[in-house]
């Protein structure tokens, strides 16, 4: 469950209640975890929703917890059909995540995009692996003109780190995926899959790739979620949780990040996430926590908030330690910028160069089989939309049978 008690028990504390969606999918009938959903007793709306959009990919990774591999595309009737209802659940949804399989070999992905940039959803997220953004400039400026944030699987510098969780090496996919993104002005986070003994000597060079290319605001960490075809490769009581991902940054970038400079994101279980935002000016990197105690705003148990600056800063930071917080999005720029002017930083003046200044790290412990907690279950806030309508929270999709059932229901529409 983690390495870390004191970081574990520390984090309860920033649990913030969480918020109904406008709509229920499904009954209380056989408890949780079998109603999803979402289902009455559920404790928090949908801050991130996510459409499968195919089951296909073009890598076959023996780490995917999804099975990607051969499969089907959902049509864009359906996927229109499942961004309406998200708004019927959420009024304006804040992030849509098109994921899959591997979304850019949808042969519709840029109707799709379009779809959900017509309904107003806030901001768009492209989960990819890059080799198609690698292959495919031209795919890419014809991407940028629906803004997504790319957010791209990068999970080391080595070829044997790829070779072992991809199958083949991918260093220079990746690179090259990232120079398109950036030719194309859009922006990147990376999103490293973290094995033990396979690649977590490798934390602290993910972070300084990601500092160094221009396209990158971010980078993600996730310990590796034991579910699919994982299993058959890595031993699940062999694992590296969230806090063990910080104490290695720590170690791994002589203190540039710390432990100490992260807090739980509060709005699903707070024990499911941690995050950090830091001003970047000339390879100076400046932890944002480290100019701000955050705690006077964030700790929603011993409530200890400065009653004359909490009006102003206590919904910025609300919203940057929130799962809806994008990098690169105005409204995530906007907040930055303002705690970083209530810090008195010496800001530039243009906005486009704003948002390069800031770069946001995050670590996000998914739940499997062996590491599975009803109470992080019933506040998650990350949901799986299904063609149906139900929206199922993402652990529970990945480990107890959902995602089997969406793919047999959908193959036998599609007579296989
Ligand atoms: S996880 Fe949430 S939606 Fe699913 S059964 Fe439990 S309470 Fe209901
Ligand atoms: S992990 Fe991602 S890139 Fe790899 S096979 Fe699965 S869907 Fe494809
Ligand atoms: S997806 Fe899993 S780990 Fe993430 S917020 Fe939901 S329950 Fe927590």
């Amino acid at each position: 469950m983690s390495s870390d008690a004191e970081w574990y028990l520390n984090s309860l504390k920033y649990n913030k209640p969480g918020s109904i969606p406008h709509d229920f999918a499904t009954a209380v009938e056989d408890g949780c975890p079998f109603d999803c959903g979402l289902c009455p007793e559920h404790q928090q709306h949908t801050c991130v929703g996510l459409i499968e959009i195919t089951t296909r990919c073009n890598l076959a990774c023996p780490t995917c917890f999804a099975n990607a591999g051969p499969g089907y595309d959902l049509s864009v009737a359906q996927v229109e059909a499942m961004l309406d209802r998200f708004i019927e659940t959420e009024g304006q949804p804040e992030v849509l995540q098109i994921s899959g399989g591997e979304p850019t070999i949808h042969p519709q992905l840029l109707d799709i995009l379009a779809a959900a940039k017509k309904r107003d959803i806030r901001h768009l997220v492209l989960n990819t692996n890059g080799l198609r953004l690698a292959q495919d400039p031209d795919f890419v400026r014809e991407l940028s003109v629906y803004r997504p944030f790319i957010y791209l699987q990068f999970d080391g510098v080595s070829a044997q780190t790829y070779e072992n969780l991809r199958g083949q090496d991918l260093c220079g996919i990746k690179k090259m995926a990232l120079d398109h993104v950036a030719e194309a002005g859009l922006h990147a986070g990376l999103v490293a899959t973290i094995v033990r003994g396979v690649n977590e000597n490798e934390i602290g060079e993910i972070l300084r790739y990601g500092l160094e290319h221009p396209s990158v605001l971010g980078v993600c960490y996730q310990p590796v979620t034991f579910a699919g075809r994982c299993l058959n490769h890595h031993d699940p009581l062999h694992r590296v949780t969230l806090p063990q991902v910080l104490h290695d940054l720590e170690n791994q970038t002589e203190g540039l990040f710390m432990v100490k400079d992260f807090r739980p994101v509060p709005c699903p279980h707070p024990t499911c996430s941690a995050s950090t935002y830091a001003y970047v000016d000339d390879k100076q990197v400046m932890p944002l926590t480290r100019l701000l105690d955050v705690d006077d705003y964030l700790d929603f148990v011993t409530n200890r908030v400065l009653v004359d600056a909490s009006a102003v800063i206590k919904p910025v930071l609300e919203a940057l330690w929130s799962m809806a917080a994008v990098m690169g999005s105005e409204k995530t720029t906007n907040n930055l910028t303002c705690v970083a002017c209530n810090l008195n930083l010496n800001l530039p003046s243009s906005v486009e160069s704003l948002v390069e200044h800031f770069f946001s790290v995050h670590v996000h412990g998914f739940m499997d089989a062996h590491n599975f907690d009803l109470k992080r279950l019933m506040k998650c806030c990350i949901h799986q939309l299904l063609p149906d309508g139900r929206a199922v929270p993402f652990c529970a999709y990945n480990t107890l049978g959902y995602r089997e059932q969406v793919r047999q229901e959908q193959e036998a529409l599609v007579g296989r």
